[in-house]
């Protein structure tokens, strides 16, 4: 699976993408990562890529003609008799807008995502975006939660993070995925529930002489239905809106 990403601040995925799984999932070609610096595709001598927002207001606003440009370079046609196209009823293509107003991404969402071959991802900065990225360009629109961030870079890091955990062979054991947090448990009732809690050595931590922290005994057991009553008992059932 390819994803790329355009941004103003390309140094900023450095570091996250190249540590532990999602490292390892680009060294075993799993994903393929590419970060596309937006006043690349900027024209003029000053490459803008953003402008003051038409009826005033305070910021700058990212302009249309470079995001179009750089969508359109990295959705190029394979032949050269295919014309490009943008919002394209390509199921394998997907193009992302980051944005604080867009749908609440869920983990219904990255396993859903995770089924395309390219994933091309938008971030804003600023004011934000011109909304002409979302009304013509952008296939849809995915906010990380109810809250402001300074730009589109780490909702991105986030979203990649999730679906690459659903392409095969990414995470170490696939019982991972089927037992965790947000997966369907009970698949009549269409329950979701937070994984159960996890503990580990010491039995008994002790940070002073009369405080003893104790590990749930039935864990230690060795009864397998017993600890499996145990989670089930202790995963919590989340609502969620979806
Ligand atoms: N003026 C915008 C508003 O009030 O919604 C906020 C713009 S924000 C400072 C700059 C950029 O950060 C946005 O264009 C978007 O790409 C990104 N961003 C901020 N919060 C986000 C969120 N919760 N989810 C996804 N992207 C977000």
């Amino acid at each position: 699976m390819r994803f790329d990403i355009i941004t103003i601040f390309p140094r900023i995925f450095d570091s996250y993408f190249s540590e532990s799984i999602l490292a390892r999932a680009q060294a075993k070609n799993l994903i393929d990562i590419n970060v596309h610096d937006l006043r690349d595709y900027a024209e003029g001598a000053h490459r803008q890529v953003d402008d003051r927002p038409f009826g005033g207001g305070p910021g700058m606003v990212l302009k249309i003609e470079p995001i179009f440009k750089a969508v359109t370079a990295l959705k190029k046609p394979k032949t050269k008799n295919q014309k490009p196209k943008l919002r394209t009823k390509n199921r394998k293509i997907r193009v992302i807008l980051l944005s604080a107003k867009g749908k609440t991404f869920t983990q219904n969402d990255a396993k859903r995502l995770s089924k395309y071959k390219q994933i091309v991802f938008i971030c804003g900065r600023y004011e934000g975006v011109d909304e002409r990225v979302a009304k013509y360009i952008a296939d849809e629109e995915i906010s990380i939660g109810d809250y402001v961030l300074t730009g589109g870079e780490l909702p991105a890091m986030i979203v990649i993070d999730s679906i690459s955990r659903h392409i095969p062979n990414v995470i170490g054991k696939s019982e991972s995925l089927t037992e965790e947090s947000f997966t369907i448990y009970n698949k009549d009732s269409k329950i979701r529930y937070t994984e159960y809690p996890h503990y580990t050595r010491p039995e008994i931590f002790s940070p002073s002489g009369k405080i003893r922290w104790r590990a749930p005994k039935v864990l230690l057991s060795g009864n397998h239905a017993k600890i499996q009553e145990w989670r089930l008992k202790n995963a919590k059932i989340k609502k969620l809106t979806k």
